[in-house]
């Protein structure tokens, strides 16, 4: 017994050295992947114009560095990085390429620093609009929970760009599912872009899609105004007033856009009586200029201008409006007599119509951007249904 203990005296010590040396290991990993961790906050303050915490980060890792006696190939690995980062914000994006390639093939590091060195290599590739190879990338990382998040956001830009609309949606429906937010604007916006991009063959699935998005953000009246669009080439008109009112609940200050299809639909129904009640409790609802001209044309037809005229006068003591105010004097040029006055009601009618001409008829209410036509995605701060009709959100 004695005999067969002393025999497995070495193999008790290789083992106590082999857990021994697999702690130290462990111990170097975690301290690793720690630094790596910090070093990734680091960058985000600074990609986020926080120099100065990011500085602050950065001088704590290195006390820490020096404190527990890290590694040299990771303070190496980080130096490297930081120095194809600066490369890079610096224009120098060959350089920053070059570095960050050759810390990717390098035999030398760990697989978490190659997913780092895999994410700064994406970014250069996105700063030059190699957006196939950036794409490529953020493939890969989409796996790593740490960086699924950041890869799924940067899929999606890429996607955008290359209006690969369908990609875009299964990026932002994953990403929706680790990272949920209230408001699922970008995915729906996504469905829509999809949907229009479906050929003729596709039968009932631009609607399927369309509801999908209707699904996600209740309130993206793109989706709306494409269903009810969607039902009107399919004759079915009810379905397609029951869409474009909607718009009222989910942002009123597109509502004007709809109103001549929706009157044309009411027509097709030979319920215009309908169309006016729509527009009265729209008026009672909403503060929009397209509305109260819509009320008053549909006056006009029923009862004639003085009518038209008398019920303008009454929106433009509430709603003081340059676009109401423009079509009351034209209102009154109708009814006025030949003289002079009728001539200066003429001119003031054509001065208050150039002024209305220089003016836009969008803006972007995240960043003020001005347009003639309604872009879906503000091409200045990249915002989606963020540009609005000025009509809808004008208040003098
Ligand atoms: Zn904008």
């Amino acid at each position: 017994m004695l005999e067969l203990l002393f025999l497995l005296l070495p193999i008790a010590a290789a083992y106590g050295w082999y857990m021994g040396h697999r702690s130290a290991k462990k111990d170097q990993e975690d301290i690793s992947n720690k630094l790596s961790r910090d070093y990734v906050t680091g960058v985000n303050f600074l990609l986020s114009n926080q120099p100065d915490k990011a500085v602050d980060l950065f001088l704590d890792m290195l006390q820490k560095q020096e404190a527990e006696n890290e590694i040299e190939s990771a303070s190496q690995f980080e130096a490297e990085l930081t120095l194809g980062n600066l490369f890079r914000s610096r224009g120098e994006v060959d350089r920053a390429l070059r570095i960050h390639q050759a810390l990717d093939r390098s035999p030398n590091y760990s697989f978490e620093q190659k997913l780092l060195a895999k994410q700064q290599l994406a970014r250069d590739f996105m700063t030059v609009g190699f957006f196939d190879r950036a794409e490529n990338l953020y493939i890969t990382l989409v796996d790593e929970p740490e960086f699924a998040e950041g890869a799924l956001q940067q899929l999606a830009i890429i996607y955008q760009k290359t209006k690969e609309w369908k990609k875009a949606v299964n990026v932002a429906e994953k990403l929706a599912k680790i990272a949920p937010k209230e408001d699922n604007i970008e995915l729906a916006h996504y469905y829509c872009e999809y949907a229009l991009g479906l050929n003729a063959e596709s039968k009932d699935k631009p609607i399927d899609i369309l509801q999908q998005a209707l699904k996600v953000a209740p309130n993206c009246v793109r989706a709306s105004m494409l269903l009810a669009e969607a039902y009107m080439v399919r004759l079915d008109y009810q379905s397609a007033v029951k869409n474009f009112e909607n718009i009222l609940q989910q942002n009123a200050a597109y509502i004007g856009e709809v109103l001549p299809a929706l009157k044309y639909c009411y027509q097709e129904l030979n319920q215009l009586d309908n169309f006016e009640l729509f527009l009265i409790k729209a008026s009672q609802i909403c503060r929009n200029s397209a509305v109260d001209l819509a009320l008053a044309d549909l006056i006009a037809e029923k009862d004639g201008s003085f009518a038209a005229q008398t019920k303008l006068y009454q929106q433009l003591n509430q709603n003081p409006s340059t676009f109401i105010f423009h079509r009351f004097i034209q209102y009154q040029i109708d009814n006025a007599e030949p003289g002079r006055a009728k001539d200066s009601l003429i001119l003031l009618h054509k001065m208050v119509g150039e002024r209305i001409k220089q003016g836009f008829d969008y803006r972007c209410i995240n960043c003020g951007y001005q347009t003639h036509k309604l872009t879906w995605c503000c091409p200045s701060c990249r915002q989606w249904e963020s540009i609005k009709p000025i009509r809808g959100i004008e208040h003098n």
